[in-house]
This record gives C-alpha cells, sequence and structure tokens, in this order.
C-alpha cells in the first residue's frame, strides 16, 4: 500500500521541487507513466507482492530503462527552444514521461531490496 501510495506522492514532491511553475502538469504526466505498469497484465498472476518487477515485466527490463534514461536525456539536448530557454513543449512532455519512467523504475526496484 505505501509502495502505490510513493507512485503518487513522489512525482508530485519532483514535480513541485523541479517544475514549479507548472507543477501540476508536470505532476500529470509524472503519474501518468504508472500505465506502464499494463505490463502486469502479461503476467500470470497479474499481481504477485513478493515478484519483483525489475527484470520480470517486459517493460520494466534493462532494455526499456534504457530506453527511458534516453527519452529523459535526449529532449535536454535537441528539444530546446531556438529563441528563448527551456524546452519545446513536445520536448518538455517527453523529457517527463522519461523522469516518471525512471521514478517508477527505481521505486519499483526499492522493492526488490528489502
Ligand atoms: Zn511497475
Amino acid at each position: 500500500m505505501i509502495h502505490i501510495a510513493l507512485h503518487f506522492a513522489v512525482p508530485v514532491v519532483v514535480a513541485l521541487a523541479v517544475y514549479r511553475s507548472r507543477w501540476r502538469r508536470a505532476a500529470f504526466v509524472l503519474i501518468a507513466t504508472m500505465l506502464v505498469d499494463l505490463d502486469h497484465l502479461l503476467a500470470n498472476p497479474f499481481y504477485d507482492p513478493e515478484r519483483c518487477s525489475i527484470g520480470f515485466h517486459p517493460l520494466h527490463t534493462l532494455p526499456a530503462i534504457v530506453l527511458y534514461a534516453l527519452l529523459f536525456a535526449l529532449p535536454l539536448v535537441v528539444g530546446r527552444k531556438a529563441d528563448a530557454p527551456g524546452l519545446r513543449p513536445a520536448a518538455w512532455t517527453l523529457h517527463l514521461i522519461g523522469l516518471g519512467l525512471l521514478i517508477h523504475m527505481a521505486l519499483d526496484w526499492s522493492d526488490c531490496i528489502r
């Protein structure tokens, strides 16, 4: 139960700390990345509190996590506005999706090490 609460609380805290002027939109995108857990539907049983999601579910594997890191970092390099500070809207959203997925993986991983 605490684990699920963290999937909501951590994105809100990160959005407030890093994206203060647009924190609501940022928190929405970060929380929406929980949709990555739809890959649990491929497992039987789809939920097992004793199972470590990292490395088990397809969207929780190392290649996927590398992709999430690229999604987080690449918009910072190629998504800058030409005439003003900040990222273009699509780049900002992709950056947040990558960040949300990395936060999600970190929280899931924290469940694997207890
Ligand atoms: Zn997950």
